[in-house]
């Protein structure tokens, strides 16, 4: 099992130090040196190699291709790219960034026409959104608008399932996405409560009163972030519920805290005795991101305790030999960020320094020397060092930090 993470031996906490000459006297090697700069300096250092790491991508995914996409999603293609530019426009206000990121999100405009996918992450919703979102940003109205009317035509193919990557709770978030940044009813609740009655009707169907909500995708049972429970969770904890619903999410929730396995861990799917994966498709990471919506929608100390426990795993056995958000150490950060939104506890605010430092001080070799894996596509937004680069920008506002397709 321990050759799929690092053994975490960074310190549980450090309190920050306010100069960086007490960071050299307190640091026996480079990683320590990091874990005490102040996280203002710390930041500069982040953001400098995320805007390296961003032309790289830039050059890779978009110049060295001749502007020729063949992945248009958000999860390994160049969708992925436009996001990380908008991010990168978002922190710097190089707007640069961010009429080229309006460039490759018309390039996916154009591959993505007759797709059937839906979803934000994995679909034709991802380019919509983010097109009608970044258009506004720049001022063209017509373009926002074309992008909107785009994503309200867009039709749901027979058998569409219900999980984020590919079904229906990810064209869900587009939704909330849009709502979000466009304004409240650029896409109407009739619109979300007809999909959002399609997942409660099948979650109760399959359920047979195992727990209120069951889903499946291709034949199994998930439960995390990607294409099971949690994820489906999660955007539903963002619509406007009934009831009778809301004691359906709830009760799904308390089912998976029950079931946890012994060691604060989270089954992949349904009945799995392999307490393996520590992801934010598969297992407590992105178990945790949900937990702690939980805890913040319903209120009270059950999902925030359940949220912490997760959390605590995620410290113990996230240091993944990937750097992704999908599942490497990147995504693994976004819950000590989450943690500390909620709580406030400089301990939660430490564990993402600690996270990105790791990354900093030894990602780009580790790769190279083949002890970190790249990732399939090891420029991509979720499995490649995009997402390293995205969580560098965050860090700059961790009280803003969102996991990208997920948190809102
Ligand atoms: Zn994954």
């Amino acid at each position: 099992m321990a050759d799929r993470f690092f053994p975490n031996e960074m310190p549980d906490y450090i309190p920050e130090t306010q100069s960086l000459e007490s960071a050299e006297v307190a640091a026996s090697d480079s990683l320590t040196k990091l874990l005490h700069l102040p996280i203002r300096t710390l930041c500069q250092g982040l953001t400098k190699e995320a805007l390296h790491i961003k032309e790289t991508i830039v050059n890779e995914t978009w110049i060295a291709k001749r502007k020729r996409v063949d992945d248009f999603t958000l999860y390994t293609g160049s969708l992925g790219t436009a996001f990380l530019l908008f991010k990168a426009y978002q922190v710097t206000k190089d707007r640069n960034d961010l009429a080229l990121c309006s460039d490759i999100i018309k390039a996916c405009d154009s591959a993505s026409r007759g797709s059937s996918r839906v979803t934000f992450i994995c679909g034709v919703a991802g380019v919509c959104a983010l097109g009608a979102v970044v258009a506004k940003h720049i001022g063209d109205e017509h373009l926002c608008q074309r992008y909107l009317t785009q994503f309200k035509q867009i039709k749901f193919p027979k058998d569409l399932p219900n999980e984020i990557l590919y079904g229906r709770a990810g064209f869900l978030w587009a939704c909330s996405f849009l709502n979000k940044n466009i304004g409240e009813g650029t896409i109407s609740t009739t619109r979300m409560r007809t999909v959002t009655d399609e997942i409660i009707k099948s979650g109760r169907k399959l359920a047979k009163g195992l727990c209120p909500l069951m889903y499946e995708w291709h034949g199994k049972k998930y439960w995390g972030a990607a294409h099971g429970l949690a994820g489906i969770m999660y955007i539903l904890m963002d619509m406007d519920l009934k009831a009778d619903e809301v004691e359906d999410v709830k009760g799904t929730l308390r089912y998976m805290i029950k079931s946890c396995f012994p060691s604060g861990n989270y089954p992949s799917s349904e009945r799995s005795e392999s307490d393996r994966l520590v992801h934010w498709c598969h297992g407590a990471p992105g178990i945790a991101l949900t937990l702690v919506k939980a805890a913040k929608v319903f209120g009270g100390e059950e999902f925030l305790q359940a949220a912490i426990t997760a959390g605590e795993v995620v410290w113990n056995r996230g240091l993944l030999k990937r750097v992704g958000i999908c599942h490497g150490i990147s995504g693994n950060t976004y819950v000590f960020l989450s943690l500390y939104q909620l709580t406030g506890d400089p301990k939660f605010l430490y564990r993402a320094k600690a996270f990105a430092c790791f990354l900093h001080d030894k990602a780009q070799t580790s790769i190279s020397e083949g002890i970190i894996h790249g990732g399939d596509r090891p420029h991509s937004l979720f499995e490649g060092i995009g997402g390293m680069a995205h969580l560098f920008l965050d860090m700059n506002d961790p009280s803003q930090a969102k996991f990208p397709g997920y948190e809102l």
